[in-house]
């Protein structure tokens, strides 16, 4: 029985970093969220691959209880993308999008998925996350990822799908672009006020900002020495928060502080190499020890007042 469902893409990504240049190597949304969340809860993964697609690639995801059946083979190819970074590693830039079979994509889901606590709506066409939430059993905490591609070209869609979620984690700037609002804290105010309780914004080296009803909470990213490729990071840090939720099955404003270091904590894995594949290599003690390493970091005593 699954816990976590999340729906998105499976990916061939060729991505130009200053560091490296990669191509065709496994990515997407959902697949980069799985990779990270299936080590905190049984994940079901709903996603359209093409008929180049090798599912052995992602045979290793099954030995961490992902449960793959949500996976369906189409007539045509994989989605593709294609982007590069400059020395902002922040800011990627979109060279291709090749939607290929999620174009025509009408996921079938198990129904035992539907039953799941924890649902995320990775980054994927918004009408397809609709569709997914129309069919939702409640009570469940659904959270919704979207990026400019989808803002720019289904606006209204989008909108729709918001408002019908709990939460939603987006970067910094696709917040500003969808709200219209510079200050994170009143683009914040104006989705929470569309539906969702709390928003969770990603700023890549720069960590993450989270506004919920009752107040704000800001966690830095863990520093890193190398940095080669943060495509996925996003994903990842999804994966890891969704993960260390449905694992302590319960949200409330502190969980969702804890879910937040979980998340950077996976993520700032994702960067030290190209695709999925630092994640895809990881062990649980190395999460448990970068834990205590990022904890250190945040310490200092309390500073005494006259
Ligand atoms: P991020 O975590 O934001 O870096 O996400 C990167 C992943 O998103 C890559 O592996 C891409 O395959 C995938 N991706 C890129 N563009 C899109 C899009 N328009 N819709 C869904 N997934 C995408």
């Amino acid at each position: 029985m699954i816990n976590l469902l999340v729906i998105g893409t499976i990916a061939y990504d060729s991505i130009e970093s200053p560091f490296g240049k990669v191509e065709n190597v496994l990515g997407g949304s959902a697949l980069h969220f799985t990779n990270a969340a299936s080590f905190f809860t049984d994940v079901g993964i709903v996603a359209a691959v093409g008929r180049d697609f090798d599912l052995k690639d992602i045979k290793f995801l099954e030995e961490r209880n992902v449960d793959i059946r949500g996976i369906s083979i189409e007539e045509g190819n994989t989605f593709r993308w294609e982007g590069r970074y400059g020395y902002d590693l922040n800011q990627a830039i979109t060279l291709k999008t090749e939607l290929n079979v999620i174009e025509r994509f009408k996921p079938h889901i198990p129904d035992d998925y539907l039953s799941a606590d924890f649902i995320f709506l990775a980054n994927i066409d918004p009408e397809l996350q609709t569709y997914v939430i129309d069919q939702i059993k409640r009570p469940a905490i659904i959270v919704l990822d979207t990026m400019n591609f989808w803002i720019e070209n289904k606006f209204s869609a989008l909108m729709d799908a918001v408002k019908k979620v709990d939460m939603i984690i987006v970067n910094e700037s696709e917040l500003r672009e969808m709200t219209k609002e510079y200050s994170l804290v009143k683009a914040a105010r104006k989705i929470m006020e569309l539906g969702p309780s709390c928003v969770v914004v990603k700023r890549g080296e720069y960590g993450v900002f989270m506004a919920e009803r009752n107040g704000l909470f800001l966690a830095p990213a863990f520093p890193l020495e190398e940095v080669f490729d943060p495509t996925g990071a996003g994903d990842t840090f999804a994966g890891g928060f969704m993960g260390y939720l449905a694992n302590v099955g319960n949200v409330n404003p502190e969980t969702i502080k804890q879910a937040i270091i979980m998340g950077s904590v996976m993520a700032s894995f994702n960067v030290e190499d190209f695709g999925i594949n630092r994640i895809k290599r990881l062990g649980y003690d190395e999460i448990k020890d970068r834990y205590t390493a990022f904890k250190r970091c945040l310490n200092f005593g309390d500073i005494k007042f006259k």
